[in-house]
């Protein structure tokens, strides 16, 4: 029932230590919520009645994180005497445990902080702070004087160790996200909360609870309040949980969408011809590809996926023959490298989510391509993404992968120093050979670098030879 990893132990061991001083102590948050659904959870957080200096004394290794929050962590080797037991092993890399004090908030005035906190005694306290009922539960691992992980049981007896002041067993049981509390008023005080609750009901597949939902879409509008680095963080943990088009769908529903990406809403209506896209308009091309995201997967594919057709709205045009969009891939690149601006991408994730926008449609005519060009094709960073996208792109319209199949065993067959080789001839050589420095260096080698990729040369003679062909001296 209870896992016997040594994320578990440690934490378990903080729990014994902390009530042997005579401190409360529990597992609280995500990590009983995951628990009780039968997830393992990634981390464990302990909230305990001991204030930070009395948890920074107690534990040889700890490192006071959010000291003024009241959260400081414990490295594990000196957190539970069982942990080291049977495994050669040391802690390093291993998560340490966070160790929070009760607390209760003092007002918010920046829509995302406490201006302070106040420690306190009280469990129920503690939990009265936290965001939504699945999140407020705290679980007494010793219940009865017997440590959980020591005894056989069922779920029955994971539940009877827990303490539960908000009704969130109820709400896990009925598969809802509710706030604790006036839902209102916990957005207001910290807006990033909204999207939080949308994660969470896409992650498990819950619903939002009719007054959270609705105070969500009452201040949706607030969310500007919270940093872009943080709105971006959410949206890319949404993207990559595997539940993106739920959580995009909830977004969009709760109007929260139209606040942080515009440029997705205005995809709803967009037609497309429906010869090459018989699934619909681009809204719900873009959700059916957001819907094959898998879990853990890359940033920049599921940032890519998401904006690979966002030109097409502006670009909209009932042609006489059929709807095009013409320039649509040149607009997508600009709105793309907006949007990474807007979200403060690195320099490295907006190159890579732009060049999945830039090369999505070049697919089209890889059967085609000329040797050398399929190989500089290849040549595009990440070529997987790449890859992957097409692939996402076809299954969310006509469902043909010819040329996914097409390319996927072309690149399979092509080791990387035929796709990469060593250039036969250098400027140097260039020079060596009496050509003056200049602009056209760059034809030579590049005319050079096609027939070494077409396989017409192989050699520096044959590359030399080839420029004296066509460049005089
Ligand atoms: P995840 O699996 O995504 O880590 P989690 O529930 O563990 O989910 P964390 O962000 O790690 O989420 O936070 C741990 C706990 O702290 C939450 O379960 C919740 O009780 C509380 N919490 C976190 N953020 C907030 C917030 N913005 N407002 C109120 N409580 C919060
Ligand atoms: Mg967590």
């Amino acid at each position: 029932m209870l896992p016997a990893s040594r994320q578990f132990e440690a934490a378990l061991g903080i729990v014994k230590k902390l009530r042997s001083e005579g401190y409360e102590a529990y597992l609280a948050g995500g990590c009983v919520r995951d628990l009780l659904l039968g997830r393992e959870p990634l981390d464990y957080d302990v909230a305990t009645s001991a204030t930070p200096d009395v948890v920074l004394e107690m534990f040889p290794r700890t490192f006071a994180v959010g000291a003024h929050f009241g959260v400081v962590l414990v490295a594990h080797c000196d957190a539970a005497e069982t942990l080291q037991r049977g495994s050669s092993e040391g802690s390093e890399g291993e998560k340490p445990t966070e160790v929070a004090t009760f607390r209760s908030d003092l007002a918010y005035s920046d829509g995302r902080h406490p201006d302070g906190v106040r420690y306190t005694q009280s469990a129920e306290e503690d939990v009265q702070r936290r965001d939504f009922t699945i999140n407020g539960l705290l679980l007494d691992p010793l219940r009865g004087g017997i440590s959980l992980s020591e005894r056989r049981g069922g779920e029955k007896l994971l539940r009877s160790a827990v303490l539960d002041y908000v009704g969130g067993v109820a709400d896990l049981d009925a598969g809802v996200v509710r706030a604790i509390g006036d839902a209102h008023k916990r957005f207001e005080e910290d807006h990033l909360r909204m999207l939080r609750a949308v994660r969470f009901a896409a992650r498990f597949g819950f619903e939002l609870e009719a007054e959270t939902r609705r105070a969500i879409r009452a201040l949706a509008g607030r969310i500007h309040a919270v940093s872009r680095e943080r709105i971006r963080d959410e949206l890319t943990k949404m993207l990559t949980e595997g539940h993106a088009r739920r959580a995009f769908e909830l977004l969009d529903e709760t109007g929260l969408l139209a606040e942080v990406l515009p440029e997705i809403v205005r995809m709803k209506g967009v037609e497309q011809p429906p010869q090459f896209h018989p699934e619909g308009d681009v809204w719900v091309h873009t959700l059916m590809l957001l819907d094959q995201l898998p879990a853990g997967c890359a940033a920049t594919l599921a940032w890519g996926a998401l904006l690979h057709d966002v030109g097409k709205p502006p670009t909209f045009k009932r042609a006489p023959d059929r709807i095009r969009f013409d320039g649509h891939v040149e607009v997508g690149v600009a709105m793309g490298a907006e949007i990474c601006r807007r979200y403060r991408f690195s320099n490295e994730e907006t190159r890579q989510v732009l060049a999945l926008i830039e090369n999505h449609m070049r697919f089209a005519d890889a059967p085609r391509m000329k040797e050398s060009t399929l190989k500089r094709f290849f040549r595009l960073e990440c070529f997987d993404e790449h890859l992957t996208l097409h692939r996402m792109d076809c299954l969310a319209a006509h469902g043909n992968l010819d040329i996914h199949d097409f390319v996927r065993e072309r690149r399979a067959a092509m080791p990387e120093e035929t796709v990469r080789p060593r250039p036969l001839l250098t400027g140097r050589e260039l020079i060596a050979a009496g050509y003056p420095p200049g602009p056209a260096f760059k034809e030579m080698l590049t005319l050079v670098e096609d027939a070494q990729l077409e396989g017409a040369i192989a050699t520096a003679e044959e590359a030399l030879a080839l420029v004296q062909q066509r460049f005089e001296k």
